[in-house]
């Protein structure tokens, strides 16, 4: 396995500051070119998206294609294809990656952190030891692989 020192974190939250930029979410939810937008799987309502800006290696978001901010705008039709792509894409992890245990959790709003206001649930793979010192103090991460090799090995095991 090759190491990265990847300073991505910083990236993602200086890019976040701009103000004029098209939602990312709209973005890879409208286009075409899904390797490119690092869209893993598409459904009637939702879709599901590779976190550009990992926080560990699988991690996944899963966003309905409306632009909505908050979970009570979502039809019952969107609410379950997410729940769905949740529970799918949680298996997949555990058969690529085989973490130890995973985050499932939304951001809603700049003060929570939310990098984009298209919701989004994020699926964190985690290991016991994976929250070290450089990523607390650092903003950064140590991802044992590039994001084009992560958005490989899912594709491939989403077609099995
Ligand atoms: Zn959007």
């Amino acid at each position: 396995m090759k190491n990265l020192f990847a300073p991505w974190r910083k990236t993602y939250i200086q890019n976040a500051k701009k103000q004029d930029r098209e939602c990312f979410i709209c973005v890879a939810a409208n286009g075409n070119d899904d390797a490119k937008n690092l869209v893993l799987l598409r459904g009637e309502h939702a879709f599901v998206i590779l976190n550009r800006y990992p926080y560990n290696a699988g991690h996944v978001m899963v966003c309905p294609k409306r632009h909505v901010k908050f979970p009570y705008e979502l039809t019952e039709d969107e609410q379950k294809e997410i729940m769905f792509f949740l529970g799918k894409m949680v298996q997949v992890l555990e058969s690529v990656y085989k973490p130890q245990g995973f985050n499932i959790g939304v951001n809603i709003g700049n003060a929570a952190g939310a990098g984009e206001e298209h919701l989004h649930f994020h699926i964190v793979s985690r290991w016991f030891g994976d929250t070290n010192f450089m990523s607390v103090v650092g903003e950064t991460r140590v991802i044992p692989e590039t994001i084009e090799d992560t958005y490989r090995k899912i594709k491939e095991a989403l077609s099995k």
